[in-house]
């Protein structure tokens, strides 16, 4: 193919929508080996249905309760399955109660979310979460065997707790897959690029989008911390690898869109951000689609194939 110079490939990108930043080269793209893709919002829209939101009778909480509990818990979070929640408790006529009172409302990291409401420790989150809180294992044995099962179907599952009392409720959401997401692994593989994928979400719901995606189950790395996406980055990196402009050696690239892949983009030899996600995802990347499609990392591949390396 015919090599282009920096200056035209820097101006083809941006003509797509592709924001390269001041340091990052387009020459290194050409050198990437390994693409490691994000689940939630990369590969998948972050667009999330809710299939199921159970109430767990068998606590002192009603359906009405766990749902306002809910809404008050995830109305301050930003994470893409959030909203989805809020109006599913107000589809069925819950108005978040004003007089509550929360306290401390924090994010805890590819877990959930905790708050006090008045004066009661409460939780929405992962399965992780509830494990860690010791809140799963009393779970009744029904419902531990319902929400095994949506997850090995794929869904995306979680909980509603409170402290001294345990889980009163348990919901099951799906996301779709980005339309280019599979044609995107092919063209790439199809490159001799190897395509991986990191997730905070379940082995099962991890597994599903693999499968449909066509990225082989040993390559999919599930129930990921942040911490622990960017450890698997530096793994990965070729030895000594640097960002150094002129360097050939292989070149890691990761995908996100979330405020928990930042590390893992700025640790990346090539971070990239999607468009729609994260402002922090951005920032800390050195490339940016601002479409959020896939397909244009297949294109900037190419593109840093062709340049031409000019020794100034
Ligand atoms: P991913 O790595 O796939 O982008 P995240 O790290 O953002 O996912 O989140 C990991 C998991 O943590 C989610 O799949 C979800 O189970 C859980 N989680 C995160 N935030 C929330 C929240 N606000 N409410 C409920 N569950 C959450
Ligand atoms: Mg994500």
């Amino acid at each position: 193919s015919t090599p282009v110079t920096y200056a035209a490939g820097l101006a083809a990108a941006a003509q797509r929508g592709i924001v390269v930043k001041g340091g990052a080269s387009l020459e290194a793209l050409g050198n990437v080996k390994k693409v490691v893709l994000d689940k939630t919002g990369t590969l998948t829209e972050g667009k999330f249905m809710v299939l199921h939101l159970d109430h767990i009778n068998d606590t002192d909480y009603t359906r009405q309760e766990m749902l306002e509990l809910l809404a008050l818990m995830e109305g301050p979070s930003s994470h893409p399955l959030s909203a989805t929640l809020v109006k599913a408790a107000k589809n069925e006529g819950i108005k978040v109660p004003e007089t509550a009172k929360v306290e401390d409302h924090s994010i805890l990291k590819g877990e959930g979310v905790t708050a006090l409401v008045d004066g009661v420790r409460t939780f929405v989150g992962n399965r992780r979460l509830f494990e860690r809180i010791g809140m799963y294992d009393h779970l009744g044995d029904a419902y531990k065997y319902r929400a095994e099962e949506w997850s090995s179907e794929g869904g995306t599952v979680g909980f509603v707790g409170v402290d001294g009392v345990g889980i009163i409720g348990s919901f099951c959401m799906s996301d779709s897959i980005r339309p280019e997401a599979r044609k995107t692994v092919q063209a790439l593989r199809g490159r001799g690029i190897e395509v991986l994928m990191l997730t905070g979400d379940s082995e099962g719901a991890a597994f599903s989008v693999a499968d449909q995606v066509g990225i082989p189950r040993n390559l999919v790395h599930s129930q990921l911390l942040p911490e622990d996406k960017l450890h698997f980055i530096s793994s990965i990196k070729h030895p000594g690898s640097s960002r150094s402009f002129l360097s050939g050696s292989p070149k890691v690239m990761f995908c996100g869109d979330g405020v928990n892949d930042g590390p893992a983009i700025s640790v990346a030899d090539i971070g990239v951000s999607m468009g729609e996600g994260a402002a922090l995802a951005m920032e800390m990347s050195d490339i940016t689609l601002m479409d959020s499609n896939l397909d244009k990392l297949t294109y900037i591949i190419k593109l840093g194939r062709k340049v031409m390396i000019t020794i100034r």
